[in-house]
């Protein structure tokens, strides 16, 4: 078993914080882990930040308070020593890296001939808007046009041709909001897009976690049935932001894409 997205973001770049998610992996049942940061975290991604961030007051203080307390190199020097080292379960390193159309050449220029394992692209703002921060941003929005928002980023994510594969695939649904459209289209689009671009798919636990009353576990049913009809590779993840969520619910999400 596999979980692909594993933050090591609380803890210093050393063996003994990543031995802690090797434990709790081995724990779980695990074989594999993957482990990775959000891209902001580095300050040469900074830059990508600037109109969310002047879009929003409350994203503005959350960026500086989160964003550009490393550079790259860092994280490829901790990636290294985890590498000459031996741990008793596989380990990846990679990027989250979230997805601005107008950005694409510089996520090219910075994760190209690094290393990386993997390259993860997540849509976590929809024409500015950080929509998975808390539900009451959305309290004035138009729910329609940031769900057609979501889709339509999501399908540019993918056909950017810059990712190994696509994160939280459904997210927009987090706080139980619902567009008055079917998303089977989109679902269909989706599926074509990461077919072509050989890219995987993830199902998460981590949205079911941070909000269990209102979203469900993993992919959508419908979703997840598109995905598979397209053969589109599905990797299991917890989005774990610490050990102890690691491989958080791993088991039933294989139940789920196999009885889909
Ligand atoms: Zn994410
Ligand atoms: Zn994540």
């Amino acid at each position: 078993m596999v979980d692909g997205h594993i933050h090591i973001e609380r803890g210093k770049y050393t063996l003994e914080w990543i031995g802690q998610f090797v434990n709790k992996g081995l724990e779980q049942g695990l074989d594999e882990i993957w482990l990775l940061e959000h891209c902001y975290r580095f300050q040469e991604f900074v830059p990508m930040y600037d109109s969310v961030c002047a879009y929003s007051e409350y994203v503005d203080q959350w960026f500086h308070k989160v964003a550009g307390v490393l550079q790259l190199e860092d994280y490829l020097r901790l990636i290294h020593k985890v590498r000459e080292s031996s741990f008793p379960i596989r380990i990846k390193f990679g990027l989250e890296i979230c997805y601005f159309k107008e950005f694409e050449s510089l996520v090219a220029d910075l994760t190209k001939d690094k290393g990386f394992d993997f390259l993860l692209g997540s849509v976590h703002f929809v024409d500015d808007f950080a929509y998975d921060h808390k539900a009451e941003h959305w309290n004035n929005v138009d729910v329609d046009r940031i769900y057609q928002g979501y889709f339509e980023s999501s399908v540019e994510l993918i056909q950017s041709g810059l990712f190994d594969g696509i994160a939280h695939p459904d997210c927009i649904k987090l706080f139980g909001h619902t567009p008055t459209f079917s998303l089977d289209e989109y679902y269909e689009e989706m599926a074509q897009a990461l077919s072509a671009q050989n890219m995987y798919a993830e199902q998460s636990s981590g949205i079911n976690r941070r909000c269990p009353d209102t979203a469900e576990l993993g992919m959508n049913q419908d979703m997840l049935k598109c995905m598979k009809k397209h053969n589109i590779k599905i990797v299991t993840v917890s989005d774990a932001h610490c050990p102890e969520d690691v491989g958080w619910k791993i088991l039933e999400l294989n139940r789920l894409i196999a009885e889909a």
